[in-house]
């Protein structure tokens, strides 16, 4: 028996601007084209988690009451746009600390898998980091590196990390997957 499909999104220069850091409500702006690729998603079936690194947090360069407002915004619009996030993977340490949900540590995905259903074989990660594709690498899933963001500098950084395609934007991310998917 399968589980659900899904599609594990990056936040920062995948669903939104990418500033740097980004934690003030005047540098929120949604990417274009991404409220049409998660609904095109949506009613193809796909259940949805957003899995971010937030070392800004660790690094003591904003506070978790910045995230979350930030991130409220991101969720409220995306509830006004009728899409669901089953739940948000949010990695608050800065990268020395070894913890064990930052990307790419793929426990991320794993619980997605045992509480949600997450059927991780026939799910994707969407990113604009090396480490994204990398997750979905050390989950099971399939990786998609998006052009957005720092997308054109981490292509070069790919090397040998398995990624089953480069795509301009979540849009384009969205019809690659929608062609690949045995429904
Ligand atoms: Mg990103
Ligand atoms: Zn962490």
């Amino acid at each position: 028996m399968s589980g659900d499909r899904f599609v594990f999104l990056d936040r920062d220069g995948t669903l939104v601007e990418d500033v740097g850091y980004g934690h003030r409500l005047e540098d929120y702006a949604l990417l274009p084209g991404v409220l049409e690729a998660l609904h095109a998603l949506r009613d193809a079936g796909f259940r949805f988690a957003i899995v971010t690194n937030q070392s800004g947090i660790g690094r003591g360069i904003f506070a978790r009451e910045d995230y979350d407002r930030f991130h409220g915004r991101l969720l409220d619009d995306l509830d006004d746009a009728g899409i669901r996030i089953e739940h948000t993977y949010m990695c608050p340490h800065a990268p020395d600390a070894e913890c064990r949900c930052r990307k790419p540590d793929p426990s991320s995905l794993f619980d997605a898998r045992d509480r949600f259903g997450a059927d991780l074989a026939r799910s994707w990660m969407v990113g604009d980091h090396v480490k994204d594709v990398a997750l979905a690498a050390n989950a099971g899933c399939r990786g998609l590196l998006v052009l957005t963001g720092h997308g054109v500098e981490e292509r070069l950084r790919l090397g040998e990390t398995p990624v089953a395609a480069v795509v301009e934007d979540l849009g384009d991310a969205t019809r690659h997957i929608l062609q690949a998917v045995d429904i």
